[in-house]
């Protein structure tokens, strides 16, 4: 069996294109079904359907021999037991520092005060705060990080950017970008090798599909 770690939402609409490419054709949508174990038309490939976060756990374990990760989960993640052989360049967006519009960014850098910080990613934060020179104190947080600058729980937030909508519905702005991101084919090592006659072929179907979009 060759289990697929994927998240619901926009990695899963992204990633099926590439999985047709390998033949493989789930049975049923995640968002239409309470399973989190879908089957395919291949006997022996199955999806199982995990929050984006922890896709590179199931997989760093073992109990999915594939799955598919953005970036930003990646480096959080730290990587460990995982190939990451292929950009798939679908989800892209961008890492971002935003304020509430108004907030002067530049002079608060400058005057080298203390930064309070809300995010998710906090590997992250902590890496572009410390590359800078900058002193932050960091706010976890699991989501809608845009509120956190709006009720002075945060000056700052370090968030994912696409659009720019969800910034501008909140009368935040952008004031630096901290990476491109995009989601990457992440392999169980020990997988690859046990099962690579079966996890090759779907690698380099994967490929092709890419490559063929670049072209
Ligand atoms: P959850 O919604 O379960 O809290 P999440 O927000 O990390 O988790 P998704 O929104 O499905 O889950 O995002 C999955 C991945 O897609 C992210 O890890 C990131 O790489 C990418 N992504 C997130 N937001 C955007 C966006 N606005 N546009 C494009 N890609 C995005
Ligand atoms: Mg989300």
């Amino acid at each position: 069996m060759i289990t697929i770690a994927l998240s619901k939402g926009r990695i899963f609409e992204e990633t099926l294109p590439l999985l047709a490419a390998a033949g493989i054709v789930p049975s049923e949508a995640p968002e239409s079904t309470r399973k989190l174990i879908i089957g395919t038309n291949q006997a022996d490939v199955q999806l199982i359907i995990v929050r984006a976060s922890d896709v590179p756990t199931y997989v760093q374990y073992g109990a999915a021999d594939l799955g598919v990760a953005g970036k930003d989960v990646l480096i959080e993640h730290g990587g460990q037991g995982l190939y990451q052989p292929l950009d798939l360049e679908i989800a892209k967006c961008s890492l971002m520092v935003a304020v509430q519009n108004g907030f002067d960014y530049a002079e608060a850098v400058k005057q080298g005060a203390r930064l309070r910080i809300a995010t998710k990613y906090t590997e992250q934060a902590k890496e572009h705060f410390a590359s800078k020179g900058v002193h932050i104190d960091l706010i976890k947080l699991y989501g809608s990080m845009e509120l956190a600058p709006l009720v002075g729980l945060a000056d700052a937030i370090v968030d994912l950017v696409s659009t720019g909508s969800t910034l501008k519905a909140n009368d935040l702005v952008a004031v630096e970008h901290i990476r491109d991101i995009s989601s990457r084919l992440v392999i169980n090592q020990s997988a690859l090798k046990l099962k690579q006659a079966r996890i090759q072929p779907m690698l380099d179907a994967f490929t092709a599909t890419v490559n063929g979009r670049k072209n």
